[in-house]
């Protein structure tokens, strides 16, 4: 028998009254508490116009803003996971996969194109958070490193814009094989003297960020993303200790030299283009555009699974 016992009833929540502002049409910002219109938002890239909070935006939403005339040309878009462990975890693998397929009109977690920025033919991949928290497989991992053998071919930059919770456990020690599978390929990148630039965005966690995503010759941060390997919470466990304000934000980062720059998203493809011009890579009239058509054909067509290693 208890010692102590509640007998009165909780305090009783206050009903909330409805809203007569339709569902979607504001949102309130977590930085400023400011209302703002969903179409303010939309024409600022997603940056609050108050106080510059950074909402997260998809896979798609971001090469947009990226691509001149937001056109791209993507790569292995039918490239999907076999699920070689068939993993079950609180429902099959199989089924997550199926039904995020279904929500998000995705395969998985990543998007690759090549395009122009600014007239620089480049191969931009970015993740998708929607997707299983944008973790890492092999769809993912295979994406990428043909992404990166695409540029070594047709002698262009890369681009990569990080969003993902880390390694995706479902996929066990295979998802974890993409780090190194994807630094092998950017190695070949660095020796062919081509520019990686990488992206972190809000979240770049887990072994996104102990691959490829710290490897980039210019590593640029989003204002107040979270980047780190292990979380805050989990540390704090760990090491029994308080972390100090803003720990594994991008400013916090910046000042410990993890990351050169931080850029607002509105000035992000300024930035990217410059970077690209000061590293010397080609403008789209050389043979670099011509090389990505002739590689983009027969790629487009090939379906299938992601072969793991
Ligand atoms: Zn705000």
């Amino acid at each position: 028998m208890a010692w102590f016992k509640k007998d009165r009833k909780p305090i009783a929540q206050a009903k909330e009254k409805p809203s007569r502002v339709p569902e979607g049409l504001m949102v309130k910002c977590p930085g400023c508490a400011q209302i703002l219109y969903h179409k303010d938002l939309a024409t600022n890239q997603n940056v609050c116009p108050k106080c510059a909070h950074h909402f997260r935006i998809g896979a798609a939403e971001r090469l947009r803003l990226l691509f001149d005339g937001s056109v791209w040309q993507e790569h292995d878009k039918d490239l999907v996971s076999t699920d070689p462990l068939l993993f079950v975890d609180t429902k099959p693998y199989a089924q997550r996969l199926e039904t995020t397929i279904e929500a998000t009109g995705l395969k998985d977690a990543i998007i690759v194109g090549s395009g122009a920025l600014d007239g620089f033919e480049t191969i931009v991949a970015a993740m998708e958070y929607g997707f299983i928290g944008g973790s890492m497989g092999v769809v993912v991992g295979e994406k990428i490193t043909r992404g990166i053998e695409r540029a070594l071919e047709a002698r262009c930059p890369v681009v990569i814009v990080c969003c993902s919770g880390g390694a995706r456990m479902m996929e066990g020690a295979l998802s974890l094989m993409q780090m190194a599978k994807i630094c092998g390929a950017l190695g070949r990148l660095d020796r062919a003297r081509l520019p990686y630039i990488s992206v972190l965005t809000n979240p770049t966690t887990g072994g996104v960020t102990a691959s490829f995503a710290m490897l980039g010759d210019l590593n640029i941060a989003e204002p107040n993303a979270l980047i780190g390997f292990a979380g805050p919470r989990v540390i704090e466990q760990t090491i029994r200790q308080k972390l100090p304000a803003g720990f594994q934000r991008s400013e916090f980062l910046l000042e410990r030299g993890m990351v050169d720059l931080i850029v607002d998203r509105r000035e992000m493809k300024g930035l990217i283009v410059s970077a690209l011009r000061f590293m010397g890579a080609e403008a789209s009239e050389s043979d670099v555009a011509v090389a990505l058509a002739d590689l983009a054909a027969p790629v487009a067509e090939e379906t299938g699974s992601a072969q793991p290693g």
